[in-house]
Formats: C-alpha cells, structure tokens, sequence
C-alpha cells in the first residue's frame, strides 16, 4: 500500500462546512459572488490535488528526507515538481483575502484545504503554512514597503515564510531569546542563533522571509523587550529585484523522526556583518505581533493532528476490512469455522469506533473555530463579535493539544489494528505516528498550551469566556435533546460538562488561596476534560443534525428493525454516513466520555507528592 492509495473524506468535510456550519446560507459582502458550489469544487479541485499529487510524495519524502549540502538544504525528490503545481493552480493564496491577491474564500473553506493538504503530505504542506502565516503577519501589521514589496510574493508562493523564535536556551521560555538588534540608520543589524527553524532553508523558492524575534541593547528582560524583524535571505534591489545575499546562514538541520521531508534548520544570524533586518511595528511590540502568527499556527497544529489522524484511521479501516485472520469469538473452539476479516472482531471495532468519533469530532473543531474567526474578524465590535473572539480564544489551547494529542492516539491505535504490518515500513501508519509526534510540541508544548488555558483564557474576563464555552455546551445538549432518542448520551455530557465546571471552580479558588502550583499541575487534566466535553458537543450537534436527514434518506425503511437498518446502510453511502453520525456521539459518550470522572477526581485530587518529591 502506498500514499496514493490515500483518499480524502469529502462527505465529512462537507457535512460540517455546509450542514454544521451552514455556509450554504453564509452571506457577507466580503463573499460576494461566492456560494456553496463554488466552495464545494474548491474542495474537489483540492482533493483530486491531494490525491494525485501531493499524496506520493508522503512515503518517498520519508524515506529520502532533506539533505543538507554546503549551506544549501535540498528537498526530497518530486517536492519542488509539486510545490510548482500546488503554486501554478494558486493554493498558495488560498486562506488569503481578495483585496490582497488572494482566492478570499470563507476561512472554514480555506482550513478544509489546508487538512486536505496535510493529510496527503505533512511534511510538504509545511512550506506553504509557514508563508501563509507570515504573509498574513505582515499583512496585519507590516509596514507599507512591506506590504507592497514582500506580501505579493508571499502570497504567490513565489517567496515563502518562516517564524524564527527558539534559540538554544529559549524554545518554551521565549523571552530568552538572545538574538540581538543594533539600529543601523532605517533597518536594524541582527547577530544570534536561531534553531529548529521550520523551512528555514530549502529549494522551493527563490526568496525565504524570515519572521524573527529579537531585542535591541537596551530593551529589559523577558517577552516585552522582544521585537519582531522581517529579515529576508536575499534583500531588495530598490526596483523589488533579488539584490545581495543577508547574512543568514543555514548551517545545519536536523535529522528527525518524522516530518522529514520539512527542513528543520540551524541559522546563524550575522556572524559577518549582521543580518539586515526591518522592524515590524515599533520596538517592544514583537511578542505581540508574534502572538497574532502564532495565535493562528496553533490553530493550524490542532489541524494537522486531526489531518494525519484521519489517513490513519483511513489506512486501518481499509485494512481490517481487507485483512482475513481467525473467527468470530463465537465460533473460536470451531476449527474449521469460517475466517474472517479483522473488522468483525470486537476489539478492532472498539478502536476503530473510538477513532472515527474522535477524528470526526476534532474536524469539526478545527473548521468550527475557522469559522468563528472568520465571524469576529468580519464584524471586530458588535456583543457577537466580542463573544466569537472570547470562544476562539478559549478553545485556541484546546485545538492545538487536544487535537495534537489525540491525533497521536489515532495514529497509534491505526498501527494496532495493522498488527506487525503496522510497524513496518509497507504500510503508511507507523509513518503517520511517527511525524504526528511532533505536533504536540511544537507552537508551544502541550504542557505549556494547558497552562495557557487554565492560567490565561480560562481566567479570561473575569471567566465570563468560560461561562460562554459552557453556554455553548448546554445549546448543544439541547439540540441532542430535541432529536429524541439520545436520553443515555444527553446524560452522559450533562456530567460531564458538571465536572467541567466543578473542576475549574475547584482550582480557582485553589488560585485565589495563593496556590499556583497545584492548579498548574493540573492544567493538562483540564485541557483533556474541557477538550472531551467541546468533541461531545459537537459530535451531539452534528447527530442532532443527522438524525432527521438519515429518516429521509431511509424514505420507507423501518431503522428500528435491525435487518433493514442494516441492508439500507449497507447498500446506500449516505444512509451508512449519517448513521455513523449517530454511531459517534452515542461511541464517544459511552467510550471516552466516562474518563471525564476519572480526571475531574485527579484534578481535585489535593496530592502534592509529585510536587514535593525528591528525584
Ligand atoms: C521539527 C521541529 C520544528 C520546529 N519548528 C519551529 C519553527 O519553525 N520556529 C521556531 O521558532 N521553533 C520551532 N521549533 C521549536 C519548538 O517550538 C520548540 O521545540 C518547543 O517550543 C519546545 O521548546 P524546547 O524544545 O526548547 O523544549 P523545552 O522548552 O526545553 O521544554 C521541555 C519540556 O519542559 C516543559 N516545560 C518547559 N517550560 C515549562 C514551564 N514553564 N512550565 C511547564 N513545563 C515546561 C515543556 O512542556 C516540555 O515538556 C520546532 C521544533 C521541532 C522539533
């Protein structure tokens, strides 16, 4: 089995982009001329790409990696063939607005490409994810020059993108950073080091902008004396012409686990004359502006965990369907008993139920929360747009770990359904574990995301945004009730939404009695429990959604009787994919669900041992 027997889930992208989202009905004079056909072949166009394309270059990339030749970085064979198709066609402008040369699609659209494009090939679609974050940085807050000169390249591909911001002794403490920027006339001359910088040299393209912080002499200690500097590898000729090479240097990247055919690079800045940098904003504002690119990368992690997790279930649905080994559990003292494919056993069907739910689930997060920014970046003022942000800003932590995360156990319940072939090489699932990996840490470890969450969004206006994330919640509930028949799994959310709450109150007042160290140490179960109870909304809004649509597509079959339920699925693709719909809450809630009492014991669990042990 190779990469290009990868395949995107269509159905489930357009469920939740046209059903769940509604964008069908989603008008704004930002969309003029737009609709939801437009959008659905935007999402075939990008599908047959995905699959024809970008996809065979998964398992070759893996194996070749970047190579690293005298200060140049090569990419694996065939990227700079599909970079070239992926440019020609214009995906490099597709999350970007019109007014600025980009396709202006809904932002929910644009994020249903780029998992398309993930999930055929991780390490590639970290190229044009890098640059499009930059080009959007320096089209929020770039100056003129650098929107005239520097933006239209981005947004092209012609030029791509990086954030330059560990450094040996600052990866989670950024404020660490010791990269130093001397003002020199209208620019400014950068020394340091910058490591683990994604596409930080590659032969994509012709330019790299690099997006990097540093501090000047004088600014103080910590994230406010950080600024933020454009520092292209070549700079510009007045007429916009690629002038002299800067003085930044890759001098070495790194050989990974996964995600190999993504450049992980060293880069010495200024070791001649100083990297030549231009400020973005004004000084001190860096970790500010960064914030912005950052705020938007964590968002795009969550989606690559959901992305890779969802070839794998893909690849192990396909193979427990395919692979033949022993009987039913009813017949095993039967010799001679009929063998069967692997999918009729139970314990595969435990693993692959759980991680369809989840998959599905965490896909409709990521669009979900696209969509949210979408609404508030549209309408920035209103109560509305107010109360979107506050969402958004919540559930950012979550997208990114829980997705991240979970996506990991996908990929590594994938491997087990394969059994010893899933460890191997043939097939592509040890491979997705392996470059799923790192998606829990980089754009802030989980560990520091969950501290984020608990120490910042959730404390956030008074706590009034995690009192809306529990509105939110309830209405969801509410819709599962009002399609009947959901009463076990309407319960099941219910308590666990309660713990939810209980448990933020819990380490709140802990907070407020002067203790920090224990709710921090708790900070990663709340980020599981909170994620837990926001899939189980979802995954209950899009049953609630469902349900009715499944009646009318059964037209006369009774679902109550087992054998007409399951000859209709069997026989009609909608009819199975809207019945899983109802399979995925009523999985999840009786499934994963029940571990939300197990971690709300854990977080108001008192305990300090761990706190206080001596290793
Ligand atoms: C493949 C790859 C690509 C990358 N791409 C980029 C890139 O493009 N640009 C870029 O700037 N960086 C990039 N990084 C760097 C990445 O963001 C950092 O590795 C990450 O932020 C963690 O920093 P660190 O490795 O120094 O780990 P550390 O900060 O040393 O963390 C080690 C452990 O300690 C924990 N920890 C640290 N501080 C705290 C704290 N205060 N409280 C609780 N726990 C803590 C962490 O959660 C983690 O578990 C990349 C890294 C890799 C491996």
């Amino acid at each position: 089995m190779s990469g290009s027997s990868f395949k995107v889930n269509r159905r489930d992208l357009e469920f939740v982009l046209f059903e769940q989202l509604d964008l069908d009905a989603f008008q704004h004079p930002a969309y003029a001329g737009y609709d939801g056909e437009l959008y659905r072949t935007v999402i075939a166009e990008a599908s047959r790409l995905a699959e024809e394309t970008i996809a065979p270059l998964n398992a070759k990339g893996d194996a070749v990696g970047c190579r690293f030749e005298a200060g140049e970085v090569r990419t694996p064979p065939g990227y700079r063939e599909a970079y070239q198709a992926f440019r020609d066609a214009g995906w490099t402008a597709v999350v970007h607005p019109q007014d600025v040369g980009g396709q202006g699609l809904p932002v929910s659209v644009a994020l249903a490409c780029v998992e398309i494009f993930t999930a055929a090939c991780p390490a590639f679609s970290m190229y044009p994810g890098l640059t499009a974050a930059a080009a959007n940085l320096i089209r929020e807050r770039g100056s003129d020059w650098m929107k005239s000169a520097l933006l239209p390249k981005l947004i092209s591909g012609e030029w791509s993108g990086t954030m330059c911001l560990t450094e040996p002794q600052a990866g989670s403490a950024v404020g660490d950073a010791r990269t130093i920027a001397t003002r020199d006339g209208d620019s400014y001359r950068l020394r340091g080091t910058k490591i683990f910088v994604s596409s930080g040299e590659h032969d994509l393209t012709e330019n790299i902008i690099h997006m990097m912080l540093a501090r000047t002499p004088d600014a103080p200690p910590g994230i406010k004396g950080l600024s933020l500097f454009v520092v292209p590898k070549f700079l510009l000729n007045a007429d916009g012409s690629l002038g002299a090479r800067n003085d930044v240097v890759c001098s070495g990247i790194e050989h990974k686990m996964g995600i190999k055919g993504s450049s992980t690079c060293t880069l010495s800045v200024g070791d001649k004359d100083g990297a030549v940098g231009f400020i973005v904003g004004r000084e001190g504002e860096g970790i500010q502006h960064m914030f912005l690119m950052m705020n938007e990368a964590r968002i795009g992690v969550g989606v690559q965990g959901y992305a890779v997790a969802a070839a794998a279930y893909d690849a192990a649905l396909r193979y427990a369907k395919d692979r033949v080994q022993g009987t039913r559990a009813e017949e095993f003292k039967d010799a001679n008993a009929r063998r069967v494919a692997i999918i009729e056993h139970a314990d595969v069907r435990r693993m692959l139920a759980i991680s369809k739910a989840q998959v599905e689930g965490m896909r409709a997060l990521g669009l979900w929360l696209a969509h949210l920014g979408n609404l508030w970046h549209l309408d920035p003022d209103s109560a509305e747009g107010q109360k979107n942000q506050d969402l958004l800003e919540v559930l950012t932590p979550i997208c990114k770990a829980y997705c991240s995360d979970t996506g990991f156990d996908v990929t590594r319940q994938a491997i087990q359904v394969h059994g010893g072939y899933g460890y191997c090489s043939e097939y592509p699932v040890e491979q997705y574990m392996r470059d799923a990996k790192i998606f829990s840490i980089y754009e802030g470890t989980n560990g520091i995301q969950a501290m984020d969450l608990l120490g910042r969004k959730m404390a956030r206006n008074g706590g009034m945004s995690f009192m809306q994330a529990l509105q939110w919640v309830n209405e969801r509930i509410e819709k599962l009730e009002g399609a009947g028949g959901f009463d076990t799994e309407v319960g099941l959310i219910g308590k666990a939404r309660d713990r939810l709450g209980a448990s933020a109150m819990h380490l709140s007042g802990l907070g407020m009695a002067g203790d920090a160290g224990l709710p921090m140490f708790h900070a990663y179960d709340v980020l599981l429990l909170f994620g837990d109870v926001v899939i189980a909304a979802l995954l209950a809004e899009q049953a609630a959604l469902a349900k009715p649509m499944l009646e009318r597509v059964a037209g006369g079959v009774d679902l109550s009787n087992p054998t007409a339920r399951r000859s209709l699925l069997e026989s009609n693709d909608e009819a199975r994919f809207l019945a899983g719909k109802l399979d995925n809450i009523r999985v999840f809630a009786s499934q994963v669900l029940p571990r939300t009492a197990g971690l709300a014991h854990i977080i108001q669990s008192t305990d300090r041992t761990a706190l206080d042990a001596v290793f």
